[in-house]
C-alpha cells in the first residue's frame, strides 16, 4: 500500500475542506483526497493498488448527522452512513419498502454490513478483474486511452445492457437499483453548496469509463430521499449469484407494482449486474401498464427490458438469466400483499 495522510473530519464543512479538489482533477475516483467511512471497499482497492489517494478523509464521525434513518407519510430519508445491516433489519423500511431491506440483506455478509454504508453500496465500484489487478494495461476505466481487455477476455460476468466499446463492466452494487426503481433522489453538498438529483441520473454511461458518477471531485453525497406511492410496499429484490450465501450478482432485479385487482397501475423496475450502471427498464415498465399481470405479461416485458442487450463470447447467458431474474421478481412482488 502506498503512503497517505488521514484526517478524521467533525463535520461537514470539515470534511469538504479537507477533500477539495486539486486542479485538474478529472472525477472524484481519481482524485488525490478521497472520503472513507466503512472502507470495505476503498482499503481493498488500495491493497491492489487499483486506487492511490493521497490523503484520506474519515467521515465516520458525521454520522450523528448523517447516519439516521427517518420516515414519514412522504417517505423515507437514509442518510448517507446508514449502515447496511441497519436498512436491511429496519423495520419499518421491512414492511413499507421491503425492496430496501432485501437488497441490503444480500449484499455481502453480515460482518461487511456492519461496516459498509449505503452511500458506499451505491458507489460501489465494478469486480472486472481487469479494472482490480493494474497488471493489465488495457483497461479504460482504470488507465484511460488504454482499451479494454475484457471485450474479448474473460467476460462472463460483464454487463451487456447500456455497454460500449469503451467498457462493458457491470454495476455490482445493490441498493441504487432499488432507489433507482422507488424514484430516490440523492442529496449532494459540496464546496459550491449543494444539489439534488435523482438517483437514476447519478451514475454516467461507458463514454469516459473513468468517470463514474456525474459527481464532481470534493463533493459528498449526504442521503437519499425516497418518495412515498402505492407501490413501495408490493416491491422485490431477487439476485441470482453462483453461490447464494455471499457472491456478487450475476442478474438482479428491483421491482415495485401498484396492481389494482391484478391490473397494472404502474410498475417500476430496476435491474443491476446485468447493465453498465443502474438500470431503470421504461420498456419493459410501459409495457406491463395495464396489464393484467401473469407470466406471460411478465415474460414479455422482461424481453423488452433485454431486447437491447449486446453480448460477447463468456455473457452470451446473461440476457436469458437477466430475463427469468425480472419475471421471477415482478411474481414475486405479485405475491405479496400491499
Ligand atoms: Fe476496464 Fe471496463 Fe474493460 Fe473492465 S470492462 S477492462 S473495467 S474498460
Amino acid at each position: 500500500m502506498r503512503p497517505f495522510t488521514y484526517e478524521r473530519a467533525a463535520d461537514v464543512p470539515a470534511a469538504l475542506r479537507a477533500a477539495a479538489a486539486r486542479p485538474g482533477e478529472r472525477a472524484p475516483t481519481s482524485a488525490h483526497a478521497q472520503f472513507i467511512a466503512g472502507g470495505t471497499q476503498m482499503l481493498d482497492l488500495m491493497k491492489l493498488d487499483t486506487m492511490q489517494p493521497g490523503a484520506l478523509v474519515d467521515i465516520n464521525g458525521l454520522a450523528p448527522a448523517l447516519g439516521r434513518i427517518e420516515y414519514g407519510p412522504n417517505g423515507l430519508r437514509l442518510g448517507a452512513l446508514a449502515r447496511m445491516s441497519e436498512v436491511a433489519e429496519h423495520p419499518v423500511i421491512a414492511r413499507d419498502y421491503p425492496v430496501l431491506a432485501q437488497t441490503m440483506r444480500m449484499a455481502a455478509s453480515a460482518q461487511l454490513r456492519n461496516m459498509a454504508t449505503v452511500a458506499g453500496n451505491v458507489l460501489q465500484r465494478t469486480r472486472c478483474e481487469y479494472f482490480r489487478n493494474p497488471a493489465w494495461a488495457n483497461c479504460n476505466k482504470r488507465a484511460p486511452g488504454t482499451g479494454c481487455a475484457a471485450l474479448d477476455g474473460v467476460n462472463r460476468q460483464h454487463a451487456v445492457l447500456g455497454v460500449s466499446g469503451n467498457c462493458i463492466a457491470a454495476y455490482a452494487g445493490d441498493f441504487a437499483q432499488a432507489l433507482v426503481a422507488l424514484g430516490a433522489t440523492a442529496d449532494i453538498a459540496g464546496p459550491k453548496g449543494t444539489r439534488t438529483i435523482p438517483v437514476d441520473a447519478l451514475h454516467t454511461g461507458p463514454e469516459a469509463p473513468d468517470v463514474e458518477t456525474v459527481l464532481l471531485p470534493g463533493e459528498l453525497i449526504t442521503g437519499f430521499q425516497v418518495p412515498a406511492g402505492p407501490w413501495t410496499r408490493r416491491s422485490a429484490y431477487v439476485k441470482v449469484r453462483d453461490r447464494e450465501s455471499y457472491a456478487y450478482g450475476l442478474a438482479t432485479a428491483a421491482v415495485a407494482l401498484d396492481l389494482r385487482d391484478g391490473v397494472v397501475q404502474e410498475a417500476r423496475i430496476g435491474l443491476g449486474a446485468v447493465s453498465y450502471r443502474p438500470w431503470r427498464a421504461r420498456e419493459a415498465e410501459a409495457l406491463l401498464r395495464g396489464k393484467q399481470l401473469d407470466e406471460a405479461a411478465a415474460g414479455a416485458a422482461a424481453d423488452a427490458a433485454f431486447a437491447p442487450a449486446q453480448t460477447r463470447e463468456g455473457n452470451a447467458y446473461l440476457p436469458d438469466l437477466g430475463r427469468r431474474t425480472l419475471v421471477r421478481a415482478l411474481m414475486q412482488a405479485q405475491a405479496m400483499e400491499a
